[in-house]
């Protein structure tokens, strides 16, 4: 086992399969006691450089598909065999309820399966090219061939499968990977990194760098021999990182303000339940949360009841507690951030309908009615467990004010009308429209991103082998005679 003394009360920075316990100490504490569950060291310059110059050495040799399949797997088998141990771990450093955590741990064993059996699936396709004038007894066909080193930056929000959704296919499609996790929450990610370690990754292939955005996150990014980067979190942050990448290529998984749709056709129950869960797990700090619902007139009423009745039964409180629904949020300012936004929606007008209670980083489940349209809680990303309500009478324009915003990741619609579930997936600006489920909805398998602010490209393993990897044509001419030949 190499994974324990890592991940204990030290954290290193990792190049070349060598944990590097030097740099600046930072504490990595546990978010609901306080306690210091490790210290993690910050990564200077001179250790970002070293990990990118291990990884571009070992990118110079790729392993096999087959072999990739083979480490992927094993970690895969690795995070289901710790789930309990990984989940706990997660829970602490997060904050997010060990519920929460343990379907995150599921997903994550996901997420390194599809990504190794998608290792096996990298194909180009055939190319017409006989068709074309000139191109006659001709053949032509593309080759996937990986990008080289990708550069991997994560958020807080779900530290162990987002890392997985990185990491996986970056190896999967035959590249090495350096890892720049949030500073909140870096013990997962070195977690997944000792695991690929122990199931046989070539050293150099995983980097982990450790520190705030500024400068470890700038330095990783201004290093050129970084091919690629896979980002997710803020849009400030995305945008930032892609004004610096000139001509290489990016995905970018940012933020949203979600809306979903309620229409008067739907089991209203049903979509209220749905709602509660889409906007207040995770403490509402997740990208698709559910943070505008617009329900028809006619059943407004009846959904506010069913979603007052089903969040005033959630349990805020100690997140490794099983009854826990809601834990801390990930620091005490961002909590305030989200009573002060409540606070001015209130002042601007709307009602107050439950919650809006703070108590040092955790934030009640809070529903908001009669929201001003200008109001940043329904404006901008609140990343907290708020919601507001708003009716609507015209099923367009329900579909107008979700699109008005500069955000675009997933929308929700439940309906059962074939038309209107039609005429959503047409004209809703999203990447995803989900129907009779909210705008939280997601298969680690499915092609995954936003379109606008939210950020461009596609994650969700074959979607992601796709985006790391550069496709190269391959044209067939027939070999002219040798001077004398017939
Ligand atoms: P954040 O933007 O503050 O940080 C994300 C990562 O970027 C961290 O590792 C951070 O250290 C790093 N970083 C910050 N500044 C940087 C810079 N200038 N250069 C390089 N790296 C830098 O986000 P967060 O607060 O950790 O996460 C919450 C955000 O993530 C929300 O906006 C949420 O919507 C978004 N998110 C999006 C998705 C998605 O799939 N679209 C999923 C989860 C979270």
């Amino acid at each position: 086992m190499t994974s324990v003394p890592n991940i204990g009360s030290s954290i290193g920075n990792l190049i070349n399969g060598e944990w590097h316990h030097d740099g600046a100490e930072r504490q990595v504490l546990h978010k609901f006691t306080g306690e210091v569950l490790a210290v993690a060291h910050d990564a200077t310059p001179d250790v970002v450089t070293a990990a990118v110059t291990a990884a571009r050495a070992a990118s110079e040799s790729p392993l096999q598909p087959y072999e990739r399949f083979e480490i992927l797997r094993k970690v895969a088998d690795a995070i289901a065999r710790d789930r309990e141990r990984l989940a706990l771990e997660v829970c602490r450093e997060s904050g997010l309820t060990l519920k929460d955590c343990l379907g995150d741990t599921d997903r994550a064993v996901q997420t390194m399966q599809i990504s190794a059996e998608e290792a096996k699936r990298i194909t180009g396709e055939i190319v017409p090219i006989e068709a074309a004038p000139g191109f006659e007894h001709r053949m032509a066909f593309t080759l996937r061939r990986p990008v080289g080193v990708v550069g991997a930056i994560t958020p807080f929000n779900s530290p162990l499968n987002t890392v997985a959704h990185k990491v996986g296919p970056a190896l999967a499609a035959g590249n090495a990977v350096v890892v720049k996790p949030s500073p909140f929450t870096p013990i997962a990610a070195a977690t997944l990194s000792s695991m690929l370690l122990e199931a046989g990754l070539p050293p150099g292939l995983i980097g982990l760098v450790l520190g705030p955005g500024d400068p470890v996150g700038t330095a990783l990014v201004a290093d050129e021999r970084v091919d690629f980067f896979t980002f997710t979190g803020s849009t400030a942050t995305g945008k930032a990182i892609s004004s610096r990448l000139g001509m290489r290529r990016a995905t970018m998984e940012c933020g949203n303000v979600s809306g979903t749709i309620v229409c008067a056709d739907a089991n209203v129950r049903d979509a209220a339940e749905q709602c509660g869960r889409g906007a207040f797990r995770k403490a509402g700090q997740v990208c698709t949360s559910v943070q505008r619902i617009y329900v028809h007139a006619d059943v407004y009423d009846e959904f506010l009841g069913h979603l007052v009745t089903s969040a005033s039964a959630l349990v805020v409180g100690d997140p490794e507690d099983e009854k826990t629904d809601i834990g801390p949020m990930i620091s005490e300012a961002a909590a305030r951030r989200a009573e002060e936004w409540v606070g001015e929606a209130v002042g601007q007008g709307a009602r107050l309908v439950l919650g809006g209670i703070r108590s040092g980083a955790a934030m009640s489940p809070t529903i908001l009615t009669d929201v001003p349209p200008a109001a940043r809680v329904v404006c901008e990303e609140i990343f907290a467990p708020v919601v507001s309500v708003i009716p609507f009478k015209d099923f367009d324009e329900a579909l107008r004010v979700v699109n008005d915003t500069p955000y675009g990741l997933q929308a929700g619609v439940f309906t059962r009308d074939l038309n209107k579930a039609l005429e959503a997936a047409r004209r809703l600006r999203v990447g995803g429209v989900v129907i009779n489920a909210t705008s939280s909805t997601r298969a680690d398998l499915m092609p995954y991103g936003g379109v606008k602010d939210s950020g461009y490209g596609v994650e969700g393993p074959r979607y992601a082998i796709r985006e790391m990897t550069e496709e190269r044509l391959v044209l067939l001419e027939p070999a002219r005679p040798l001077d004398g030949e017939r």
